[in-house]
């Protein structure tokens, strides 16, 4: 039997228009059915928004998936799936009923034109690095080589991420 190319990558979703968690349910659905697997899934977290205050607080949530489809294809998934839940892009970090950024994939660096893997502000965004470590405490960071636990230890980033929705596992 051919190994089967997969790899688990983590998402993080986030939402501060309409109906928040309906959205984040629909995302997950979205990306079950076209994006992989879903193995496991934080707790909801809200949170102000970061980097451009006067907007509604945002709802955050990590998955983790394992996908078979390469880094370019799971980005235009995840944009598909944006734009499906009314995403239209205008400004940069404007309010949006869904953002999907890929935090991690693998342990892949990934440093082109549309896509850094892992996300450059990963290590400056509670609200990314809470969810996280929920679901991945000990897993590496592959440049920093620091767990995400430690990550969070060292974050400069003051906005508080309270638990808004238990995980339902
Ligand atoms: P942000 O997520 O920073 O609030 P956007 O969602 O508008 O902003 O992202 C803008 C662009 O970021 C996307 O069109 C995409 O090409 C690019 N991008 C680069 N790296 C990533 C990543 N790891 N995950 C998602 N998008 C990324
Ligand atoms: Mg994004």
């Amino acid at each position: 039997m051919m190994a089967s190319n997969t790899i688990t990558v983590y998402l993080l979703l986030g939402t501060n228009v309409g109906d928040r968690l309906s959205l984040l349910e629909q995302a997950v659905a979205y990306i079950g059915k076209e994006a992989g697997k879903i193995l496991n899934t934080s707790a909801v977290y809200e949170t102000a928004a970061w980097g451009n205050e006067n907007q509604p607080d945002y709802l955050n949530q990590v998955l983790c998936v394992k996908t078979s489809l390469p880094p370019q294809q799971l980005l235009e998934k995840i944009n598909a799936i944006e734009a499906s839940l009314g995403r239209q892009r205008k400004t940069k970090w404007e309010p949006r009923p869904m953002d999907i950024d890929i935090l991690l994939y693998g342990d892949q660096v990934i440093q082109t034109a549309r896509l850094q893997v892992p996300h450059p502000l990963l290590p400056d965004r509670r609200f990314a690095l809470v969810p996280l470590r929920e679901i991945a405490p000990d897993l590496r960071h592959p440049v920093l080589h620091l767990t995400i636990t430690d990550l969070l230890k060292n974050t400069s980033d003051p906005l508080t991420v309270k638990l808004h929705k238990t995980a339902t596992k």
